[in-house]
């Protein structure tokens, strides 16, 4: 099972990043997020599980901190001062076929127990840059791009790759 846990989300400022922090969780193949701090669920996210099929689960989780401290698995903080995504992605594979992965990433400034309590923090480059494409790259090397192969079970839409314009089938 694969967690990504969102924090720090700002209702009004945050919800559309939010939104493609939980799209991106889905569709680079995790199986839930969880929302820490957040004034609620953006319906967006959950509309995408209903037409586009899948198990993809989004809660919210008051009490971040214990949540994360007492996680059961392998803890991972995303964040662009930690060790390099290449030199740990191999060893948290690994991990994965034996427990559970927790993925932290941030919004606003992360508190300093985040790096302590993760059992890995890991940079992907060492460059500021998003916490959505931090978490696309990071899911994709997990899985080795097997993840963009998957099948949503259940769903109602799905896209027939064309090379050229829009066709999308109804289930
Ligand atoms: N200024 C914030 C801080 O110092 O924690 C970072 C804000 S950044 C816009 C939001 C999130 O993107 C971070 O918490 C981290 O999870 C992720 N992120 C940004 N750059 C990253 C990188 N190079 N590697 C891994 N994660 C990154």
């Amino acid at each position: 099972m694969i967690t990504v846990m969102r924090y720090g989300h700002r209702p009004m400022r945050d919800k559309r990043t939010t939104t493609h922090v939980g799209l991106v969780a889905r569709a680079f193949g995790a199986d839930r997020i969880l929302l820490a701090g957040t004034g609620g669920v953006p319906k967006s996210i959950l509309d995408v599980v209903d037409r586009w099929g899948g198990d993809f689960r989004v809660e919210t989780v008051r009490e971040w901190r214990r949540f994360l401290r007492d996680f059961q698995g392998t803890r991972i903080h995303l964040t662009m001062y930690g060790l390099p995504l290449g030199e740990t992605i191999d060893e948290i594979r690994e991990r994965s076929l034996k427990g559970d992965l927790l993925i932290f990433v941030g919004a606003e400034k992360v508190p300093p127990e985040v790096y302590e309590w993760c059992d890995y923090n890991v940079a992907v480059g060492s460059q500021p840059h998003s916490e959505i494409a931090a978490l696309a790259v990071f899911l994709d090397h997990l899985h080795r791009g097997a993840e963009l192969e998957c099948e949503f079970p259940g769903a109602e839409l799905r896209v027939v790759p064309s090379e050229r314009g829009k066709e999308v089938k109804e289930l």
